[in-house]
């Protein structure tokens, strides 16, 4: 592996009584997509959380590009590079769908240069260009993610942190959203991926994570942990 971009080390976050994140380690690689799987309240949004700086991990660390992210403000850890599509967008919804994304462009590490170039190139990636000067409330569901989307790598992040992108859209539009995500790797941004959709992980992942109950339980290529027992009994249903 060439240096990862993000490491995850020994990471924990306790709420009260509950270890959500326990004991996690990982390594991404720079130009991957790297899924994050697990049941619901398995911990796959604070992890995010923990690499955005939303929530200060109990113990263990983050390194982006091999340096250490812990304890950063959230917009210092944008302005490195680093960048979230929400699940629920909130746009702004009486601007225009370029409007919204160039705000995308003004913040994070594009900073006030080529915003215009940026937003573009943001639109088209995302696959909006068509929409650019519609209102952000006209938008569909699944046309809402893909702003999401362009509005989080305007940024110019070289991570992007995508949780649960397809999380209630039909299967055309779940495919046309694995498309984006497979559009940004190759422009250059690595990405992490909280998603459901089984098929869409195997078929779009270089590696895949699994965790359970806050505890990363199996970590490799989407083929070896779709055989993985202990992954078959948590998450993806005992064998037939
Ligand atoms: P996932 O995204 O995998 O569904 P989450 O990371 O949202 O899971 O949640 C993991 C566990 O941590 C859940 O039990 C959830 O209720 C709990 N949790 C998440 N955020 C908080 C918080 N801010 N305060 C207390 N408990 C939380
Ligand atoms: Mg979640």
């Amino acid at each position: 592996m060439s240096a990862p971009i993000l490491r995850v080390e020994a990471l924990s976050k306790r709420f009260r009584g509950l270890l959500a994140i326990a004991d996690v380690s990982f390594a991404v690689e720079p130009g991957s997509i790297t899924s994050v799987i697990g049941p619901n309240g398995a911990g796959k949004s604070t992890l995010f959380n923990l690499v955005t700086g939303y929530l200060a991990p109990t113990a263990g660390t983050v390194s982006f590009k091999e340096r250490t992210i812990t304890g950063l403000a959230t917009n210092r850890i944008a302005e490195l590079g680093v960048s979230r599509a929400f699940q629920i967008a909130r746009p702004f919804r009486d601007l225009s769908v370029a409007e919204n994304v160039r705000i995308g462009a003004l913040f994070g590490k594009a900073g006030a240069r080529d915003v215009a170039r940026t937003t573009r190139d943001a639109l088209d990636l995302a696959g909006i260009a068509h929409l650019a000067e519609e209102p952000a409330s006209v938008l569909t569901v699944g046309q809402l993610r893909h702003l999401e989307v362009a509005r989080a790598i305007a940024t110019r992040a070289d991570l992007l942190l995508a949780d649960e992108p397809c999380a209630g859209l039909n299967p055309t539009e779940t495919a046309a959203m694995i498309d984006v995500l497979r559009r940004i790797r190759t422009s250059g941004v690595t990405v992490v991926l909280v998603e459901h959709d089984m098929p869409s992980v195997m078929e779009v992942s270089d590696r895949v994570l699994v965790l359970d109950a806050g505890r990363l339980i199996a970590d490799g290529a989407p083929a070896e942990v779709s055989k993985n027992p202990q992954v078959i009994a948590a998450y993806l249903g005992t064998p037939d």
